[in-house]
């Protein structure tokens, strides 16, 4: 895939996703794909700048599965991490909610469980501060938090095996 694709994939989907959850209401934002080794994307609201990691298209040895067989899943987990950061956008863009170093707040959730339900995805909670993680013990490891959303939110199996399940 080179990058006149890559840039003809994320323009498509941001049109398709935006038609389907925003009500074609989000701006076209730039679209660019980076090196970044710490997330799998990010959106800036002072630029309207959204951004890709660039090896997700190619498969790297944590994240996702390198090879032709697992192109699909790989294009399903891109379009993931856009429509998250297509939320982020939107609450700023759309509805207005500054951004606050609270980034994936209940507002963000809200967004998401609203996407989750249409589409029968696992719901998901604000991120909590550390101490109040720490108070909640083993409750910790049932629930999931918006910040990873929606990966962990899909059926499993969603991405065809070509998700490793690695975070970073
Ligand atoms: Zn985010």
């Amino acid at each position: 895939m080179d990058y006149s694709s890559k840039e003809w994939f994320l323009t498509e989907r941001f049109k398709d996703l935006n038609r389907r959850f925003f009500d074609g209401k989000l701006v076209m934002s730039t679209l660019l794909t980076d090196g970044s080794i710490n997330c799998f994307g990010w959106y800036t609201p002072k630029y309207d700048f959204l951004c890709i990691r660039d090896n997700l298209f190619t498969g790297d040895d944590k994240t996702l599965r390198t090879g032709d067989h697992y192109q699909l899943g790989r294009l399903e987990f891109i379009q993931n991490v856009l429509i998250h950061e297509m939320v982020h956008s939107y609450l700023y863009n759309v509805k207005k909610i500054p951004c606050t170093p609270d980034f994936h707040g209940k507002d963000f959730a809200a967004e998401c469980n609203r996407i989750n339900q249409r589409l029968g995805w696992r719901e998901v909670i604000p991120r909590p501060q550390f101490r109040t993680m720490m108070s909640m013990g083993d409750a910790f490891n049932h629930l999931l938090f918006c910040d990873y959303w929606p990966h962990e939110s899909v059926p499993s199996g969603y991405y065809g095996g070509a998700f490793l399940g690695e975070y970073r």
